[in-house]
């Protein structure tokens, strides 16, 4: 079932190299986290974006804000220019206009408007109605909030403008509680409380100019008196309740200063010196210079909520900013670190095995001799070690094979193919070297006769006794001993002149002679007889040819009655 189960995935497994199996599996995780990745980063992006955008809008509203201003003035001034200082109002009025409309019109040149079809259609809609207002709209007749409704449109219009200002910079949509409710409040609020404060210092200045108050005035400012309080207390209200939200806007002492207390102050200076001064005492100058300075101080309010938004914003923005390099810097941290193993697993994993391969490659030339080198404390590091024993023990068995071919089975030393090979060898190197070689061939005197009398297997024991003699007998190191055919042995001399070979042959003689071979509780007396041949001292020497001579010596040895030894050269 299982076998089953994963049957196709075996299947690719056992068709794929270890970095390919690596590199797919990480395929299949990394491609879904890319694409996340991605997404995220784009998201991310999307959002500095909004940020930037909204800072930017604040940044224009700010600005936009003080045209509302001027705007809210020049409105009140309309009210004013209809009463006996016709004049003065005039002038005054007419300075207003020109000033408004520069401002309006530098913020309108600003490249954010200009680009912005919605925006700059607005500002210039704006900016052609307050080009086109005149003090004298309405007629005589007209009451006084008639005035000031009519004039007020244009701020209206001006309200509007920023209404689409912070949609179109998308103030109004914010994740951030704090933003929309200072954006709700400055798009919705402020325009009330600032209608309500400029009527108290137009009606008032108006009817101190009239020194007259008629019942529609009493009315009008009673209404402007409770809406001046009544905005006061919601104004108060709901910065309580702002503030102990977001402790952050306890930092701006401008929003908390005493300064929508005006709203109340303004409600008191027409009560006073409009509602409860029969005799009109006050000049009406004086009057809205004073009610000028608190509506000013009002302003003070609202333009320090919008600075406020401003850093709020910018502060946004900054921790945007770090959040995404914090991010992007894990990430790439992450890709790095990935990499950086990912190579380093390729690089061991293809030394590994490459090593590995080679070392195969040489056992199976049968080069045994190389230990195999993998220094990774891994699988492969354990397979390469147990390798290696394998190594080992190939190289150990294929020795002792070695040693069967080229030793006596019964004596146990140096077999005639051993012989052979060697003498060929130190001929050669004698050749080279110009030193002699000598060859002493040793026959077993009477061997028969020992089979004959003690049997078969004391012959051997002889063999065996005598071979051991003779190889202990020998000090060189390079000088070798083999048995050549049934008792015979060759005893082969590197480097030996003639003089050293008879003086070894004759220790041999003398040392197998005092042998004393027991079988059976027999002692059986051993002698040898030898034949002597030196290289240097034959002509063209050749293996044969030293064979030939050391055996005809021997033969010799026999003649002249065995238990001796004959040199060819003598
Ligand atoms: P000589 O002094 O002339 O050499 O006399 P010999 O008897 O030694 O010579 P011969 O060549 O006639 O005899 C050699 C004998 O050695 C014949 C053979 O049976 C015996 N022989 C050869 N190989 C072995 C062996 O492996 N074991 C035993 N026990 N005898 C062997
Ligand atoms: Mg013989
Ligand atoms: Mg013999």
């Amino acid at each position: 079932m299982l076998k089953l189960l994963f049957g196709p995935a075996l299947a690719l497994m056992n068709n794929l190299s270890y970095p390919s199996k690596l590199t797919l599996i990480s395929a299949l995780f990394a491609v879904p986290l890319s694409l996340n990745l991605f997404d995220t980063m784009r998201y991310q992006q999307q959002e500095m974006h909004a940020i930037e955008e909204k800072h930017l809008g604040i940044q224009l509203i700010n600005e936009f804000m003080k045209v509302i201003i001027e705007l809210e003035q020049l409105r009140d001034m309309t009210v004013l220019s209809r009463s006996e200082q016709r004049n003065k109002g005039i002038t005054d009025y007419a300075q207003q206009r020109d000033k408004t409309l520069k401002l309006l019109t530098h913020f309108s040149e600003r490249s954010e408007i200009k680009s912005d079809q919605l925006l700059s259609l607005s500002s210039q809609n704006l900016r052609d109605k307050l080009q086109k207002t005149r003090i004298s709209t309405g007629s005589e007749g007209d009451i006084v909030s008639n005035l000031y409704d009519n004039s007020n449109r244009l701020v209206d219009s001006a309200y509007t403008l920023q209404s689409i200002l912070m949609n179109e910079f998308g103030l109004f949509s914010d994740s951030d509680l704090l933003s929309t409710q200072v954006v709700a409040f400055l798009n919705k609020e402020t325009q009330p409380i600032f209608d309500t404060a400029g009527r108290a210092r137009a009606f008032g200045s108006y009817f101190l100019t009239l020194s007259n108050l008629t019942s529609i005035g009493i009315n009008l400012l009673e209404d402007t008196i409770q809406k001046l309080f009544s905005h006061q207390e919601r104004l108060q209200q709901r910065l309580i309740v702002l503030v102990a939200t977001y402790p952050e806007l306890k930092q701006n002492s401008l929003i908390l200063s005493e300064n929508i207390n005006s709203l109340g102050n303004l409600a008191m200076m027409v009560e006073d010196n409009v509602m409860l001064d029969p005799d009109f005492l006050t000049e009406w100058e004086d009057f809205y210079q004073q009610t000028s300075t608190e509506i000013r101080r009002l302003n003070t309010f609202r333009l320090s909520l919008g600075v406020f938004l401003e850093g709020h914003y910018l502060v946004r923005k900054e921790q945007l900013q770090h959040q995404n390099f914090s991010y992007t810097a894990g990430i790439g941290f992450l890709i790095l670190l990935f990499g950086y193993l990912f190579f380093a697993f390729v690089m061991v994993f293809r030394s590994s095995i490459r090593n590995l391969s080679i070392a195969a490659k040489h056992v199976a030339e049968g080069q045994l001799d190389e230990t195999i080198r993998i220094t990774s404390n891994d699988e492969i590091g354990r397979l390469a070690m147990l390798f290696d024993s394998m190594r080992n023990q190939l190289k150990a068995r294929e020795q002792e094979l070695i040693e069967i071919t080229i030793t006596d089975g019964l004596t146990k030393i140096r077999n005639r193919k051993y012989f052979n090979e060697t003498l060929t060898k130190a001929l050669s190197l004698s050749d080279r070297t110009d030193q002699p070689t000598s060859l002493l061939l040793i026959d077993i005197d009477f061997f028969k006769k020992i089979n004959d009398n003690y049997g078969h297997q004391a012959g051997d024991q002889c063999l065996i006794e005598v071979a051991q003699t003779l190889k202990n007998s020998l000090s060189r190191p390079n000088d070798e001993v083999a048995r050549y055919g049934g008792e015979e042995f060759a005893v082969l001399l590197p480097a030996t002149d003639l003089d050293g070979a008879k003086s070894l042959a004759q220790t041999l003689c003398t040392n197998i002679q005092n042998l004393s071979i027991v079988y059976d509780q027999q002692t059986i007396p051993v002698t040898i007889s030898i034949g002597i041949a030196t290289s240097s001292l034959i002509s063209s020497c050749t293996d044969d040819l030293l064979v030939t001579k050391a055996d005809n010596a021997l033969y010799q040895a026999k003649e002249a009655g065995r238990n001796r030894w004959i040199s060819s050269h003598d």
